[in-house]
């Protein structure tokens, strides 16, 4: 891969040589030399990170010229790690791969090494301590029951209390799955610091994602194979893109107003409403900060992500970055997580899927449907709430429909 932290330079087509046949006065067929531009690469990639590195690595392979570039100064997007004391700190947040699709998981291990880490977040709540997600150890610590008869009993009285049959929204679907003692100690205030609105604002498929079972299983996914990349994720991205022209530090607005026929094709992966300038309205987006700090000791909580789920506590959880990859360093590197309303200058790391959200994003779609040589992809360009595998999965099937 070829780095280079710059703005491209005023060169964006390349002079070919062409020859069109022309018949003089003589009769005679000759070769007239014509010189015409063509367009340097065939795709301009925004984003270096795991949808456009994918996009980047199978397009290569088919023989198309690629530049990816990215605003940042770094490649891999939200899933970037910066060594720090030997540990792996994942820079923007936690990344679990996590995939119950064969080809998915297959296609990934092309570019790492997986370990064999377990998601097994702990949750806080006040001074009581629970195991998530919510399985047989999390009922058995909130109630002192052993048996799923017991829990169950237990949820579906409180469940009753609620009257909720068909759950319209996340707070009746979190009291429906596992009634008001789960919701109001390990939901409600975890929901509302992450996505800043009420739970009954929110929709009810964000809390479907957490398992709820009713055995004693800490694992927080289902899927069939779970681990995280030995040495971090930026070398998968580094792979993916080996032989690639990367331009960091470089961002597509300014970069197309002084070069606008860089490319054939672009695939950009920002956000959707930037690109069109936000002319129907601007999406809503959660940003998130984190405060990183080393701490002079090799074991601060234990696990690697700890939730804390009352309201009182300003950060969602704390994440210890050496328990993704069973490190054994001197020290170690913790990460608090607070959220916060995307606005502009920040980072947008969730886009917020409620109706009214979905409806614009809606409309945005079908103006990028009339954008013909634009393709739009990721969490931001696609704007939805993908985990990994969903992001290669939908950049594979986009590559399928490209010629
Ligand atoms: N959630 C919760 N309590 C927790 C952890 C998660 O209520 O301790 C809810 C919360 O609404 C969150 C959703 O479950 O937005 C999905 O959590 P996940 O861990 O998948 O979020 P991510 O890792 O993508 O931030």
């Amino acid at each position: 891969m070829v780095i280079i932290t710059k703005k491209c330079g005023a060169e964006e087509m390349q002079r070919k040589k062409c020859y069109d046949k022309k018949t003089e006065n003589t009769g005679k067929c000759v070769l007239k030399e014509r010189n015409y531009f063509m367009k340097k690469y065939d795709y301009l990639i925004v984003g270096a990170g795991l949808y456009g590195a994918v996009m980047a690595y199978e397009l290569t392979k088919k023989g198309k010229k690629c530049l990816v570039i990215d605003r940042r100064d770094h490649i891999a997007g939200n899933i970037y790690c910066e060594d720090v004391e030997g540990i792996h700190v994942h820079k923007y947040g936690a990344h679990i791969f996590h995939t119950s699709d064969k080809k998915i998981w297959d296609y990934i291990n092309q570019f790492a090494e997986f370990n064999n880490y377990i998601n097994s977040p702990v949750a806080v709540y006040k001074d009581e301590l629970y195991n998530l997600p919510f399985n047989m150890n999390t009922f058995s610590k909130m109630w002192g029951i052993k048996t799923p008869a017991e829990a169950k009993e237990i949820i579906e009285k409180q469940r009753k209390e609620t009257g909720i049959t068909e759950p319209k929204n996340l707070e009746e679907q979190a009291l429906f799955l596992g009634g008001r003692d789960i919701y109001e100690k390990l939901i409600k205030g975890y929901t509302e610091k992450q996505w800043g609105r009420k739970c009954t604002e929110l929709p009810s498929f964000i809390i479907k994602r957490l398992p709820f079972r009713f055995i004693y299983d800490n694992n927080y996914f289902n899927d069939r194979y779970q681990g995280i990349p030995i040495g971090g994720y930026t070398p998968v991205v580094e792979k993916m893109l080996d032989g690639v022209e990367v331009r960091t530090g470089v961002d597509f607005f300014e970069l197309r107003k002084e070069e606008p026929d860089l490319a054939d094709k672009i695939i950009f992966t920002g956000m959707i409403d930037e690109y069109f300038d936000y002319c129907l309205g601007a999406l809503e987006y959660r940003s998130v900060r984190f405060e990183t700090e080393v701490l002079d000791c090799d074991n601060y909580q234990g696990n690697a992500v700890v939730n804390y789920t009352d309201r009182e506590v300003p950060y969602t959880r704390v994440i210890e970055h050496k328990h993704f990859e069973f490190g054994k360093q001197p020290k170690t590197v913790i990460s608090r997580e607070y959220s916060s309303e995307w606005s502009v200058g920040m980072e947008p790391y969730y886009p917020v899927n409620d109706e009214k959200n979905n409806r614009l994003f809606e409309q945005y779609r079908k103006l990028a449907e009339k954008e013909g040589n634009v393709i739009f992809g990721g969490r931001l360009g696609d704007y939805k709430y993908y985990d990994m595998d969903k992001v290669i999965a939908a950049a594979l099937a986009r590559l399928e429909q490209l010629s």
